[in-house]
């Protein structure tokens, strides 16, 4: 019985248990349905959150910044979303590859991420060339063709100057000379000189600085003003000290008056004096020596004639001095010892006149004896000098040479 009981009760219990099992089955499953839609939204949910902050950091690249030129190392910073970025800055007064790094923190996880990012700093300005056009030089000087140009750059110091053509100094006529010079980045500039190569002249114009030049070895000041030179308060002009070139514009009034006093006290003695030749301007005696430098040679010419520049007849103070009553025998040697000459020399010093070029002084005035050629430096000055006629020059009295520089 009992195991029918067993066996019966094994049957209705089968039958139960199928009909437990079915409505169990349908249970889990719906947990496990309700636990997948939970799970999956939760993940959904952490993968939307995590979507939503998660850090965003996107750099530029390929950045070339020129020379000096002021950058910001955030403006390479294309996007930058959830975190907070930190970075250092660029130096750009040197070329060459610089690397900026960037350092992210990202505000979900709180890390640290390291980015960075190189930048070139490049030099595209050429250099800049400084010169004249056309330079004249003379012939046969010697010549360094760098010093016609004055070279500049942003960047480098030493620069590579290059050239295309020549100067024959040698030979007068025109060359080109084609600079280019290039920086250590490859940049370049070029300039074109134009050299007139040509005779060195036999004078150079003069230009007087205002000003104290020194002392002669009697101890006379000498001083520079407004284009002569001035030594004890008296203008030299002589081979030593020229006068700038356009310095004086005629006989002084002081001169033409001191002039005209001894013309007439020569007159009263039967001797008619006149002026051959007064003031003489730069160009007159440029166009003068020039003519007796063609003729007789430079060596020559300079022991009779003044350069431009040089010739006391500039100064407005001196003359040659020829008289109506002789003929051929004026501004020469045949005036020497005639009567308006021997006249001169005793009696000019009284109106202020001193014999500029006297006899056997060459050695101190650097010109050969000239009887005609007198310059007023007051009465009391040409009394001195004239030393009871024994005539001094001026030369000698104040201490100074006059000898042309070459
Ligand atoms: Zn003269």
């Amino acid at each position: 019985m009992k195991k029918k009981k067993k066996i019966s009760s094994k049957g209705k219990s089968k039958k139960n248990t199928k009909a437990k099992y079915k409505k169990r089955n349908k249970h889990s499953l719906l947990i496990f349905i309700i636990l997948i839609v939970v799970l999956f939204t939760l993940a959904y949910a952490a993968f939307y959150y995590y979507q939503k902050h998660k850090y965003v950091f996107e750099l530029f690249d390929g950045v070339n910044v020129e020379l000096n030129t002021e950058v910001n190392s955030a403006d390479y910073i294309k996007k930058i979303e959830n975190a907070t970025v930190t970075y250092n800055s660029v130096d750009t007064s040197t070329i060459g590859d610089k690397k900026i790094e960037y350092i992210v923190k990202d505000k979900l996880f709180k890390k640290e991420h390291k980015y960075y990012l190189t930048i070139k700093v490049t030099d595209d300005t050429a250099p800049v060339i400084e010169g004249k056009d056309s330079v004249t030089i003379y012939k046969n000087s010697k010549i360094d063709l760098n010093s016609y140009i004055k070279v500049s750059d942003n960047y480098d110091k030493d620069l590579n100057i290059t050239h295309e053509g020549e100067v024959d100094t040698s030979k007068n006529g025109t060359y080109k000379v084609k600079y280019t010079v290039t920086d250590s980045s490859g940049n370049s500039s070029t300039k074109t000189i134009t050299f007139t190569v040509k005779d060195k002249p036999i004078y150079e114009p003069v230009t007087l600085e205002n000003g104290t030049v020194g002392t002669t070895s009697k101890g006379y000041k000498i001083e520079n003003k407004n284009g002569a030179t001035y030594i004890n308060g008296i203008i030299i002009a002589n081979k030593s000290y020229p006068l700038s070139s356009n310095y004086g514009n005629g006989l002084t009034k002081e001169v033409n008056n001191a002039f005209n006093e001894m013309k007439a006290a020569a007159a009263s003695v039967g001797i008619d004096l006149y002026i051959g030749s007064g003031f003489r301007s730069y160009n007159t005696q440029k166009s003068i020596y020039n003519s007796y430098v063609k003729r007789d040679g430079k060596s020559k010419a300079d022991t009779y004639s003044a350069r431009p520049g040089y010739s006391e007849h500039q100064t407005g103070l001196a003359m040659d001095i020829c008289s109506h009553n002789l003929e051929k025998s004026c501004v020469n040697s045949r005036f020497n010892n005639t009567e308006p000459a021997n006249w001169l020399s005793q009696n000019a010093h009284l109106y202020g006149f001193i014999l500029r070029y006297p006899s056997g002084k060459t050695g101190e005035t650097g010109y050969i004896y000239e009887s005609w050629h007198y310059r007023y430096v007051g009465k009391e000055l040409a009394t001195i000098l004239y030393n009871g006629g024994n005539w001094i020059t001026l030369e000698n009295y104040l201490g100074i040479t006059s000898k042309y520089a070459d």
